[in-house]
């Protein structure tokens, strides 16, 4: 087994976010009263907040950072929380990639948002795509000959999605470790878990120790049902989060979402969400088996997350079926490797039932 250590991959990152002098905000103590801030010291009149609108919000808030990290099951210095995984995506393309220089590698079909943080930057994007006839399994080898080759652009981030945004497979852990050792001292793998709540596989997040190159996206869209609040967690060695620190806004939470935040992460809430997860996937399965029995269903893709790709004969004749019950599902029918097929989101039993009786479905 290949082991790097974090300098190793601190190396990786570009030498001007390394050198730079974050930006230098207001001190945060609220021992004190705050007139170095240029706030104005009332609140607005519509401002229920607990903190006061009328103030800069915490950067890193503490209590926000501290109740993410209890519930991943990391250190707080661990943690970096974002406005959604979408922008700790963004944070570490801009990190790590050289522009015209650097490149992602992304597994394709998989979430966009990889590809697309990586273009604004200006970095290439290798594909090493997911084998749709193996159930869109992950070929490890063409990502490890891709790391090697000389001359092409150098991939700094690796992005693994599990379970696997939009075909709903999980990686087994055994693959994320070949793929960690393929990346050792090379490029830091980045492994999405935005829907891991609704699988039975566990988070990665206890390997951190282990590999230094291993970064962790988490989020309270999905499972959280917070996907208007915006929050995200990236979960790395404390030296990766300190160095991304220096380039996350230095008041990126808006302080109603802390709030909210830290009341959706109560332990009586967080038993909550844990039985809505359970309900979901429930209704998952049922949907599942009731869309196979359609005449029109060639496949039902196995899912781990809170959504089915399904697979027509007549995909056309589906989407249209759906939209005229006035249900919307994702289109996917003409990207590569998803040919002929839709993503669809789990809502409601009541919605579900509408949405397989639209589709041709028994229950
Ligand atoms: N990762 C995956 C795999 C996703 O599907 C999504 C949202 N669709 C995100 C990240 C972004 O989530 P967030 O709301 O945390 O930005």
């Amino acid at each position: 087994m290949n082991r790097t250590t974090v300098e190793e991959v601190l190396a990786l990152a570009r030498a001007e976010i390394r050198a730079l002098k974050p930006y230098d905000h207001a001190a945060w103590d609220p021992a004190f009263e705050r007139l170095h801030a240029n706030e104005l010291p009332w609140r607005s009149p519509t401002d229920d907040s607990l903190a006061g609108l009328n103030r800069y919000p915490e950067p890193q808030p503490h209590e926000l950072v501290r109740l993410l990290a209890k519930l991943y099951g990391v250190a707080p210095d661990s943690l970096l929380v974002s406005r959604g995984s979408d922008e700790a995506i963004d944070l570490l393309v801009r990190a790590f990639c050289r522009a015209g220089e650097d490149a992602v590698l992304v597994t394709p079909p998989t979430f966009g948002m990889y590809a697309v943080a990586a273009r604004i930057q200006g970095a290439a994007v290798v594909t090493a795509p997911l084998r749709r006839e193996l159930g869109y399994a992950l070929e490890v080898d063409r990502i490890g000959e891709a790391l090697q080759t000389a001359g092409a652009a150098r991939i700094k981030l690796v992005f693994l999605c599990t379970p696997n945004n939009p075909t709903g497979n999980p990686l087994e852990p055994a693959t994320i470790e070949r793929v960690l050792d393929a990346a050792a001292g090379r490029a830091l793998v980045v492994v999405d878990e935005a829907y891991v709540e609704f699988s039975a596989h566990l988070s990665l997040a206890n390997r951190i120790a282990d590999h230094p190159q291993l970064v962790i996206l988490r989020t309270l869209s999905k499972a959280y049902g917070l996907a208007g609040a915006r929050v995200g967690a990236l979960l790395a060695r404390p030296e990766i989060v300190a160095l991304l620190r220096k380039i996350i806004p230095p008041y990126a939470m808006a302080q109603p979402t802390i709030e909210d935040a830290c009341r959706a992460l109560a332990p009586s809430q967080v038993a909550l969400t844990a039985s809505r997860v359970a309900e979901l996937v429930a209704e998952r399965e049922r949907v599942a088996a009731a869309l196979r029995r359609s005449a029109n269903v060639r496949s039902v893709w196995p899912s781990d997350a809170n959504f089915l790709l399904v697979e027509f004969h007549d995909a056309d004749r589906a989407f249209a079926s759906a939209r005229a019950e006035r249900l919307l599902v994702r289109d996917f029918r003409s990207q590569p490797g998803l040919e002929g097929s839709l993503r669809i989101s789990i809502g409601t039993p009541e919605q579900n039932s509408r949405l397989i009786a639209s589709l041709g479905g028994a229950a």
